[in-house]
C-alpha cells in the first residue's frame, strides 16, 4: 500500500461462503500466496494491488470478510462503495453454488444496483472431486447477467485474470460514464485527474467523488 499515484481507486468486495477460498484468492492475488491451513480470521479488512488498464493506473482496493459470512453477519459497510464482487463458490462443494441465490439477493439488498459481479468457480485444481458443472455455471453466469470464471487460489491458475476482468469491466463502465458526464474535458489528453469511486480506509466510508455506476 501507500502508493498514491494511480487514476482510479476501485473497491471490489469478496463474497461467497465460508471455506470456498476467498482469502486465498485475496493472498494470491495481492500477495502470490497461498495458505493450506483454514484460517477463519486473517486480520486486515482490505488488499490493495494496482494493474494497468487501457493505460490507466487501477487500484484495487479488494475487501475480505474476517469469517462473518458464516454467520451472515456481513453489514452493509462491507458493501458501501463497492463497485464489484467477485462472487465465490467451490467447485467441489454443490452446497456452495446453491448458496450463490443467496449472495445474488445479498448483492441486491446491500449493495449498489450497478455493481459488476462475477462469479468465481475456485479450486478448479479439485478436477478429481468436482461437484458442479462448469457448463452449467456459465449458464447461469449468462442468465443472471454475470461474468464467469474458474480459477485455482492454489495452483494460481486463472487469478490475475479474473481481477484484471473484473477491473478492466468496471474500467470501462466508469470512463464511459465520464465521458457521457464531460465529453470535453474527459476526452483532453492528460486531463486525468484522480477519480476516488471507492472509500479510502480512513474516511469514514464517505465517497468523496460520487458513486461510479
Ligand atoms: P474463505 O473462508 O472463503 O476465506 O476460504 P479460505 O481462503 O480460508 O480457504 C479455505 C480452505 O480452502 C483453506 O484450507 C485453503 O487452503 C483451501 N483453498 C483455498 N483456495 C483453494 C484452491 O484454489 N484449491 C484448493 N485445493 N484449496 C483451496
Ligand atoms: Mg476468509
Amino acid at each position: 500500500m501507500g502508493d498514491s499515484s494511480y487514476d482510479y481507486l476501485f473497491k471490489v468486495v469478496l463474497i461467497g461462503d465460508s471455506g470456498v477460498g476467498k482469502s486465498n484468492l485475496l493472498s494470491r492475488f495481492t500477495r502470490n500466496e497461498f495458505n493450506l491451513e483454514s484460517k477463519s480470521t486473517i486480520g486486515v479488512e482490505f488488499a490493495t494491488r494496482s494493474i494497468q488498464v487501457e493505460g490507466k493506473t487501477i487500484k484495487a482496493q479488494i475487501w475480505d470478510t474476517a469469517g462473518q459470512e458464516r454467520y451472515r453477519a456481513i453489514t452493509s459497510a462491507y458493501y458501501r462503495g463497492a463497485v464489484g464482487a467477485l462472487l465465490v463458490y467451490d467447485i467441489a462443494k454443490h452446497a456452495t453454488y446453491v448458496n450463490v441465490l443467496r449472495w445474488l439477493k445479498e448483492l441486491r439488498d446491500h449493495a449498489d444496483s450497478n455493481i459488476v459481479i462475477m462469479l468465481v468457480g475456485n479450486k478448479s485444481d479439485l478436477r478429481h472431486l468436482r461437484a458442479v458443472p462448469t457448463d452449467e455455471a456459465k449458464l447461469f453466469a449468462q442468465e443472471n447477467g454475470l461474468s464467469f470464471i474458474e480459477t485455482s487460489a492454489l495452483d494460481a491458475s486463472n487469478v490475475e485474470s479474473a481481477f484484471q476482468t473484473i477491473l478492466t469491466e468496471i474500467y470501462k463502465i466508469v470512463s464511459q460514464k465520464q465521458l457521457e458526464a464531460d465529453p470535453i474535458s474527459s476526452q483532453r489528453p492528460g486531463a486525468g485527474s484522480t477519480i476516488e469511486i471507492a472509500p479510502s480506509a480512513n474516511d469514514g466510508g464517505q465517497n468523496p467523488s460520487g458513486k461510479c455506476c
